[in-house]
């Protein structure tokens, strides 16, 4: 069920309004569906587990919804993890400040922080880049 896709890598490129976009190297890999949902069981079942010798003392209603809510919530994460983002490289558009991210699921659009002048940019990948590399 741990079955991944293949790796791959992409120029993209980091946009903010107003400001000349700049290249990004990314590393991404494509998550399979097995994966996905192996990984929101396990984190459900887990959470849940963790969460469970809890219910013996009061107030017992809210271990149990807390303990299902957290685990319903983290599972759908890894659920909705389509492609994780391995690593993103870059300088930020405004301040050129560099950023380098690690190990995310990728949104879209991924926002980049800038610790230099704490605006966010936001990673563009190239049209369809995506939908290639997709898994089911
Ligand atoms: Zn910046």
């Amino acid at each position: 069920m741990s079955e991944s896709g293949v790796v791959f890598e992409a120029i993209a490129e980091a946009t903010l309004f107003g400001f000349d976009a700049t290249p990004s190297e990314v590393r991404i890999r494509p998550r399979s569906r097995g994966w996905r949902v192996g990984g929101a069981v396990g984190t459900f079942v887990g959470v849940v587990a963790v969460a469970s010798p809890l219910v013996v003392f009061p107030p017992h209603a809210v271990w149990l919804i807390g303990g299902l809510g957290t685990g319903a919530f983290l599972a759908n994460r890894r659920y909705i993890e389509r492609f994780t983002l391995l690593s993103a490289i870059g300088a930020c558009p405004k301040c050129g400040h560099g950023f380098s991210l690690k190990n995310t699921r990728l949104r879209a659009p991924h926002p980049l922080p800038c610790e230099g002048c704490h605006h966010e940019s936001t990673l563009q990948l190239p049209d369809g880049l995506l939908q290639k590399h997709a898994l089911d």
